[in-house]
């Protein structure tokens, strides 16, 4: 298995690239940002150890272009201490764990497995279908460059179904999902909620991105996808 270590301290990198080694690890260093997403772009790394401070293009860029880039390495950040909005920045950015420093080289092996079990499989931090994309950290949503506002309900509604875009999903699936366990799944509030959300992500707009699917129900996609009925 081939890891990436990004980091600028030369005797942290030697002592992780040694350490990793030595448990049978493939082991690239890159001394700064730049050179992290240059060596994480080029290569396919089955996992990518991130150090969040360092100079010039810092930890959480290099996380944002790599993601940007497609490139779904797993990957541990290692934060000061104290750096609880550092964890959480990147978590957002996504980051899929952190590492506080100073750490046990145990714990940073059994991490890496743990992350390498995952799989890179593909987890935008940033939701998109077509030119719609909302951002759960933020919760910012927008179509194009136009800015929406939603309730909490609406957005959690919107959420779901982005995640899930492309499924059929039952009105059950999705009373299950975004509202709570003594909701009664009777009432017709998937209904008007779909109907909010139509009005403001796609009547707009002059889109069809939420279909109805009668006697089935709710489908989100990308309605540039819809073949031209002409
Ligand atoms: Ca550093």
């Amino acid at each position: 298995m081939r890891l990436l270590v990004v980091e600028d301290e030369p005797h942290m990198a030697r002592i992780l690239k040694r350490g990793l080694e030595e448990e049978g690890f493939a082991v690239d260093v890159a001394v700064d940002g730049d050179e992290g997403v240059w060596y994480g772009s080029e290569s396919e790394y089955d996992a990518i150890i991130l150090d969040v401070m360092l100079p010039g293009v810092d930890g959480f860029e290099v996380l944002s272009r790599l993601r940007e880039g497609r490139r779904w390495a797993p990957v541990l950040m290692l934060t000061a201490r104290d750096g609880l909005e550092d964890r959480v920045r990147g978590l957002d950015r996504g980051a899929d764990d952190y590492l506080t420093k100073p750490f046990a080289f145990a714990e940073l092996l059994a991490r890496i497995r743990a992350l390498m079990r995952r799989g890179a499989r593909e987890r935008p931090a940033v939701l998109s279908v077509g030119d719609l994309v909302l951002d759960p950290a933020t919760r910012d949503v927008r179509r194009g460059d136009v800015s929406i506002a939603l309730t909490a309900k609406e957005f959690a509604l919107l959420e779901f179904l982005m995640r899930r875009s492309g499924e059929v999903l039952s009105k059950t699936t999705l009373v299950e999902h975004v509202w709570d366990f003594a909701f009664d799944s009777e009432s017709n509030v998937v209904e008007v909620y779909m109907g909010y959300l139509r009005n403001k992500i796609d009547r707009p707009f002059g889109r069809e991105s939420l279909e109805t699917l009668r006697g089935a129900g709710y489908r989100l996609r990308d309605d540039h996808a819809r073949p031209d009925p002409h």
